[in-house]
């Protein structure tokens, strides 16, 4: 079944820039390419171009631990995940393409009271928006999580956690090539190694972008960028509630199948899952001081080493393979920014923070959405930018997993 999959993902034909495009996309990772996607696919706007300072997904999408789930705790939150964790359950037969997407179930430990009523509430609001999560004790976790340390190393007890039961993962490289191939085979230019310096404008209005090899004008100018959204905003003149921070992540050596599910403590700031080559897959808590360093320090190592085996001590016999750190541009309000910019031609897909894979298929698909019809979907409504102007913030720090 994979091998199919594999074998019918179309070749990306890589392009010179014309001069113009109905559409420019600035970023190559995988907001910017599902959004070239869905324009092409739902639309039939071709007429585009992604341009990628670097090569396509070698910001913040090649570099994620890959959880997709809708456990989030405010209604619109969970409704915009939710949709994108759908979208993602249909990727492999939408795109032909392999992303090896697996359901696995999400248990997010607690080891305080003030944790658990952050799941008790996480899971009341969960089921009354239709979504799939349940409240364990420990005992349950136990049975779910067999490798679990209920003493938490005797210094951070299980007192219980919610379980997202269709939480899942699928292979960050994968889901950028379907994109970048649906998008590609049906006209789209990928343009790769190719820094976009700059916006051209003809009075206030934004009408192409500025790039280290010459202009390229277009009818709408997106900002997909990722971490580096600041620098791009300044070029439109605006200044965005998001700053930069860096997050790691780390994998052991192979090891059997058996950590079923996606674990997560909540006051331990780290997470874990295990990959389909059997490495375990290691998240922790974003750097407090914003940075532009994807650098990994020993020191950080160290500390998330110990606290993700606190909870899961079989991991203290594994080996450390890599480590590696993204630039995650983290709202005021923890929540994405979507939308308009209140500069003409120039659109935004920012504040994904430490959580926006999850949402590259909802997110492209609404911001494609936009651009197509000049009408912003209901739901992405709620994270324009003018929230913050109106005192509207989408305030849903616990969700984000890492801090
Ligand atoms: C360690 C880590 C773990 C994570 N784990 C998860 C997880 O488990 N689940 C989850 O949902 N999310 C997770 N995330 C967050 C997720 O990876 C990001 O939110 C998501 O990938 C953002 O996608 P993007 O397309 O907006 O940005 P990116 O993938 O960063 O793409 C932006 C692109 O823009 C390019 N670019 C920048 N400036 C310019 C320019 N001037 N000109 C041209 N191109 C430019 C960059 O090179 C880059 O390729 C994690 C992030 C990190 C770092």
């Amino acid at each position: 079944m994979v091998s199919e999959h594999i074998a019918s993902l179309q070749p990306i034909a890589w392009h010179e820039p014309r001069d113009s495009y109905d559409v420019v996309i600035i970023g190559g990772g995988g907001h910017g390419l599902s959004t070239a996607y869905y324009l092409a696919t739902r639309h039939g706007i071709t007429n585009v171009a992604v341009v990628e300072v670097d090569y396509i997904a070698s910001g913040n999408t090649g570099r994620n631990t890959t959880i997709i789930r809708s456990n989030y705790a405010i209604p619109e939150a969970i409704r915009f995940y939710d949709h994108s964790r759908q979208l993602y359950a249909g990727l492999e037969a939408e795109t032909g393409a392999a992303i090896f997407h697996r359901v696995k179930g999400h248990v997010w430990i607690a080891h305080t009271e003030m944790g658990m009523r952050t799941e008790r509430g996480r899971v009341l609001m969960n089921q009354a928006m239709g979504v799939d999560t349940e409240l364990l004790g420990p005992a349950d976790v136990k049975r779910l999580v067999p490798q679990v340390d209920l003493t938490g190393a005797g210094r951070y007890a299980v007192l219980g956690a919610s379980h997202h039961v269709p939480a899942a993962t699928a292979r960050h490289d994968r889901v950028a090539w379907a994109f970048a191939s649906g998008a590609s085979s049906r006209g789209v230019h990928l343009i790769q190694h190719r820094p976009v310096t700059g916006l051209l404008r003809d009075g206030d209005r934004v009408v192409g972008v500025e790039t280290a090899a010459g202009p390229i004008r277009a009818g709408v100018v997106l900002s997909a960028v990722g971490g580096w959204v600041s620098q791009v905003a300044a070029m439109a003149r605006i200044r965005l509630p998001v700053r930069t921070h860096p997050l790691h992540a780390f994998v052991t050596n192979d090891f059997e199948q058996g950590l079923d599910k996606i674990v997560a403590s909540t006051e331990l700031a780290c997470y874990v899952s295990q990959t389909e080559r059997g490495q375990m897959l290691i998240g922790a808590e974003f750097d407090s001081q914003p940075s532009f360093s994807r650098l990994s320090s020993f020191d950080a190592l160290r500390s998330y080493a110990y606290k993700i085996s606190a909870l899961l001590p079989f991991l203290r016999s594994m080996r450390i393979l890599r480590t590696w750190a993204g630039l995650c541009d983290i709202s005021a309000d923890f929540s994405p920014i979507m939308g308009e910019t209140g500069v003409d031609g120039f659109l935004i897909t920012t504040g994904w923070g430490t959580w926006g894979f999850k949402a590259i298929p909802a997110g492209g698909e609404a911001m494609a959405e936009l651009i197509a019809t000049g009408r912003t979907p209901g739901l992405i409504a709620p994270f324009g930018l003018d929230r913050f102007r109106h005192d509207l913030a989408m305030a849903d720090q616990a969700s984000a997993g890492t801090r």
